[in-house]
């Protein structure tokens, strides 16, 4: 089977440089492999949707030279088009797919219908914390699947608003190999019920990214290590669907010379501030490249194609990569 990997940004607003490496990093993996690399737009937290983020994105894409294969383009007079046969690649496009498998969920018993109110939810979580708890949401909707369908209609066809929740089961180890990371695992006692679909019909992004990411036959996920936290609810949701689940390849995170993540406050964290002050796309991807992860030789200037050759996960490593901008200037002057 060939490797097919994808980069999943939000439009959210500009892109970090560790997205920059995201996305580089799974287009090295594709192209070494000869595998394809997609790019999906995750568009389904409305609230935080910027205008002009998408096109913005596939700019900076395109001028770093981080083409991929399949999904959301630009074209040269900055129109937003796709292609590709497992489309559509915008997420807010694909809301008929969530629907059919959420159904499926339902039907099953992994998933369940909530009414509970904001006050009430957000009642819950005050006296959660002030109890030194970490805050869950605690069942109380659990009992409406399958014990009062009908009511559970009414309160539906009422106009009522809700949310639907996984259902997970209790006391459940779940486990799976990062091939970064090595070993994870988690008890389901320490997971919450993810909401699924949102109040607005919208799915949550972990529902979201685990249709897509099967049904655009996804072989590796390659992404940032905020996520790993969330790779557990996944691997289940992978399981009650019935699906294998990719390999996964969670990036250490991009870091300041102070060791804390790098952040907009701090300075030049969008691709775009790079390419204003005169950077070379060729100069800031081969550092980029470098930031996390080392060739096997010491070597540090790299074209494209260099970079695709020597690229391997084995050598990504676990700890933060510092982002040095003396480094940077000192690759960028070699092209
Ligand atoms: N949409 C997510 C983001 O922008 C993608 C996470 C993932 O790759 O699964 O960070």
């Amino acid at each position: 089977m060939s490797v097919r990997v994808r980069f999943a940004p939000s439009p959210t607003g500009f892109v970090h440089i560790g997205s920059l490496r995201t996305a580089l990093y799974n287009y090295l993996f594709a192209k070494k492999l000869g595998g394809e690399y997609i790019l999906r737009v995750e568009d389904t937290d409305r609230t935080r949707y910027v205008d002009g983020a998408i096109e913005g994105m596939l700019n900076a894409m395109k001028w770093a030279g981080i083409e991929h294969d399949e999904g959301v383009c630009i074209d040269e007079e900055g129109k937003v088009f796709q292609k590709g046969e497992y489309g559509p690649y915008m997420q807010s496009e694909r809301l008929d797919i969530y629907k059919k498998y959420v159904q499926k969920l339902l039907d099953e018993g992994h998933a369940y219908y909530c009414f509970c109110s904001k006050p009430r939810l957000e009642k819950l979580r005050e006296i959660q914390r002030a109890e030194g708890k970490v805050p869950k949401y605690d069942g109380f909707c659990r009992g409406l699947a399958g014990v009062s369908k009908e009511e559970t209609q009414k309160r539906i066809d009422a106009g009522e608003s809700y949310v639907i929740r996984l259902k997970l089961p209790a006391s459940r180890e779940i486990e799976f190999d990062d091939m970064v990371r090595g070993k994870v695992s988690i008890n389901t006692d320490d997971l919450d019920d993810q909401v699924l679909i949102k109040a607005d019909g919208f799915p949550t992004y972990h529902f979201a990214v685990v249709v897509d990411d099967h049904l655009m036959k996804i072989t590796h996920v390659i992404r940032g290590e905020e996520w790993i936290s969330s790779t557990p609810k996944h691997v289940y949701l992978y399981e009650v669907l019935g699906w294998e689940a990719p390999t996964y390849v969670h990036l250490p995170n991009i870091l300041n010379s102070e060791k804390k993540k790098l952040s907009k406050r701090q300075g030049d964290v969008a691709v775009e501030d790079f390419e204003k002050k005169g950077y070379l796309p060729e100069g800031l991807v081969n550092y980029v490249a470098l930031v996390g992860w080392s060739p096997e030789d010491n070597k540090e200037i790299f074209s494209m194609e260099e970079l695709i050759e020597a690229f391997s996960v084995d050598r990504v490593s676990r700890s933060g990569g510092v982002f040095d901008t003396n480094k940077l200037n000192w690759i960028n002057q070699h092209y």
